[in-house]
């Protein structure tokens, strides 16, 4: 008998051992993921705050709830809970009663209250508990929210007005989306091919009680037009409208949209990225004109919850800022909302062409030609590197979070003290590798380094070829994938001498090119091998599989040829060589020519994969939604084994120490004579 309890008592010892170091694991990986992908440091001794993992409004855990749980070991001084993140801070009064909740909770499963979903806590001890507040947003230009524009029994009449279960004769266009009820009146909006049938008008017009929404409306001046097209969508919590921007040439610039029966969040984005969630309150008009209309992509994430502001539940009209001491979660309600356009007779001709598809046949999106001289090289560049970087910088740099190892461990192998210049930094990834160096970064995108500015490292804006640092004051420099952007050899080579410049004689600098050979003694680079599903974003290249640039052409055929013919006539006019037109990449192939464009594929979003600490509990439904994306191409002149050392021995200022190759990519360390 006592055998038995003795046995059993020893697999409850090694169950529980068992768990313990589960729960470390997980904790110790929680830590990683934060330090990564957030830069947020956990430390190993008790302090008064604690970063909670698992914890955070982005997995459906709401202020209330959180508080509660924490308040039970002590004074709660600070919570923040910053949005759509799978994590929060809280500070306790005093370290003891840190220690006591950490004791407490970490590994613990506790139940989401509004999803009835289990998810477990991993706590971590933080030095002090602070997270930047992004800087305040404004609403896109052209955006207004207007409030209370109706009466609670103007809305009730207005609901009532829209009959979803009779009505099925072809009296009013009605359709059950996958993802909300949709009716239309005045013209049918065609999901095919997002546009209206401008010479098929419905029969019935609007209901009366709408035109006399729309009087009011245009005699306060909110609209100049009168609309004659209006969609009523109906949301039930959890669905939602992909991010889309209303077809250009379907209608006229204004276009508003009232907000019934519940409030909602409604995301706008920027093409560069730039995102603002903007309250619409019950009994709110949205009314969208100029940039908002035509530019900015709008959505409806589908989930159960928004993210507001906590201590004003629902009432602040426009953006939801980013305090995070103040934001929780608020369940939706089923909205229905009544769009009012006005239908477009003629082209539109607005000043936004990339997103403008009345616009799409008349641009000339001739492909550049291979530089046969100095000027066309360095235009080449601006509209192909340059401009490029600037337009797709914030959706760049969130596919950019994971130094290259062998890059940090250059920058680790340097003497403490040593400064060090990152030319071409991008986003700073490396600025803040090796804490015992003075870095600066610099790189030629204004956008890029306002990215390094937020994350307080140390860059300005400046052209490779002409760095303003003063000759021979560095220990080191690095030039992690930028020299394969210059477009002639003699280019290439000055910006190699420009880094030996800035160091003094014995510093030493590491350059990386991006290689011709993909596949090198056997292996497959990573650029090769994420061919199918890239999941993880972070190496040199990481668009998405991308045909020749004539796929991108609009389908229709008649513009198509009559592109085709301008072209070949732009080409005579020019006298210059078809042949000599770079070729375009199809990303995550072999390369077939050292010059080429390569294709980005720009997405609203600005990369909020990897971010969670335990994605299995994200409980608000958040799913991918098709996006607007546009595809823009990068110069580059990738690298012949033995060409990036030849351009270095070519110069007398420097020698080559080492020279390797690393995942795709051509790599020299140099000392300076
Ligand atoms: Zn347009």
């Amino acid at each position: 008998q006592s055998t038995s309890t003795e046995v059993k008592n020893s697999e409850d010892h090694l169950k529980v051992h068992k768990m313990k170091k589960k729960v470390l694991r997980k904790q110790l990986r929680a830590q990683h993921t934060l330090m990564r992908h957030e830069g947020i440091e956990c430390i190993s001794h008790a302090t008064q705050s604690l970063v909670i993992a698992n914890a955070g409004l982005g997995n459906g855990m709401s202020r209330h709830q959180l508080l509660r749980i924490v308040e039970e070991y002590g004074l709660v001084e600070t919570l923040l809970m910053p949005p759509n993140k799978p994590y929060s801070f809280v500070k306790y009064g005093t370290t003891e009663e840190a220690k006591k909740a950490f004791d407490a909770l970490n590994g613990k499963e506790v139940t989401l209250e509004d999803f009835d979903q289990n998810i477990v806590l991993y706590i971590n001890f933080v030095e002090k508990v602070v997270w930047q507040n992004a800087v305040p947003t404004t609403l896109p230009p052209g955006l207004k929210v207007i409030e209370r524009i109706i009466s609670p029994e103007e809305e009730r009449r207005m609901l009532e007005s829209i009959d979803w279960i009779g009505d099925e004769d072809a009296q009013n266009a009605q359709k059950t989306l996958k993802h909300r009820r949709v009716k239309h009146f005045g013209y049918e909006f065609r999901y095919d091919n997002n546009n209206v049938d401008k010479d098929k008008p419905l029969p019935g017009g609007f209901p009366e009680i709408c035109d006399l929404f729309l009087e009011k409306c245009l005699k306060q001046g909110y609209i100049k037009h009168k609309p004659d097209q209006l969609t009523v969508n109906q949301y039930e919590p959890g669905q939602g409208i992909p991010p889309h921007i209303d077809t250009h040439s379907a209608f006229e610039d204004e276009i508003i949209s009232l907000s019934l029966g519940a409030e909602i969040v409604m995301d706008f984005k920027h093409p560069d990225g730039r995102t603002v969630a903007i309250m619409l309150p019950q009994c709110s008009l949205l009314v969208m004109a100029g940039e908002s209309r035509y530019l900015w992509t709008h959505g409806i994430t589908p989930r159960k919850y928004d993210v507001i502001q906590a201590s004003e539940l629902g009432q602040k009209v426009g953006t939801i800022t980013s305090n995070v001491g103040d934001l929780t979660l608020n369940r939706r309600g089923t909205r229905t909302s009544f769009t009012f356009r006005k239908v477009r007779r003629s082209p539109c001709n607005c000043i936004y062409p990339s997103v403008c598809d009345s616009q799409k046949g008349q641009q000339t999106q001739v492909q550049p030609s291979f530089p046969h001289n100095e000027m066309e090289a360095s235009k080449l560049e601006q509209e192909y590197v340059h401009k490029v970087y600037e337009e797709i910088a914030r959706h760049f740099s969130s596919t950019r979070h994971s130094p290259w190892p062998r890059v940090v461990e250059f920058l680790r192998s340097l003497p403490k003290g040593s400064i060090v210049a990152d030319v071409g930094c991008g986003n700073g990834k490396y600025l803040g590798i090796n804490e015992d160096l003075y870095m600066v970064g610099c790189d030629r995108s204004k956008n890029l380094v306002d990215i390094c500015g937020e994350k307080n490292v140390q860059a300005f804006v400046c052209d490779a070829l002409s760095v303003p640092i003063r000759s021979g004051s560095c220990d080191a420099c690095i030039s992690i994938a930028v020299i394969h952007h210059f477009s002639t050899a003699e280019r290439r080579a000055a910006a190699i001498r420009e880094l030996a410049r800035l160091l003094r004689p014995g510093g030493t600098a590491l350059v990386y090119v991006w290689a011709m050979e993909q596949e090198y003694k056997n292996h497959k680079s990573k650029y090769l091998k994420e061919k199918n599903g890239s999941k993880d974003k972070e190496e040199i290249n990481t668009a998405a599989t991308q045909g020749p640039l004539s796929d991108q052409m609009p389908n229709n055929s008649s513009q198509d040829s009559a592109r085709s013919g301008r072209l070949l006539n732009d080409s005579k006019d020019k006298g210059c060589d078809a042949d000599s037109r770079l070729p375009v990449h199809t990303n995550r192939t072999s390369f077939h020519s050292q010059d080429l464009l390569v294709p980005w594929h720009l997405k609203g979003d600005t990369g909020k994969k990897g971010e969670s600490v335990n994605t299995a509990s994200f409980a608000a439904g958040c799913k991918e939604l098709p996006e607007l994306s546009s595809v823009f191409h990068r110069y580059y002149h990738v690298f012949c084994e033995g060409e990036l050392e030849a351009v270095c021995r070519s110069l007398d200022c420097v020698r080559v120490l080492k020279s390797y190759y690393d995942q795709g990519n051509w790599c020299v360390v140099l000392e300076k004579l």
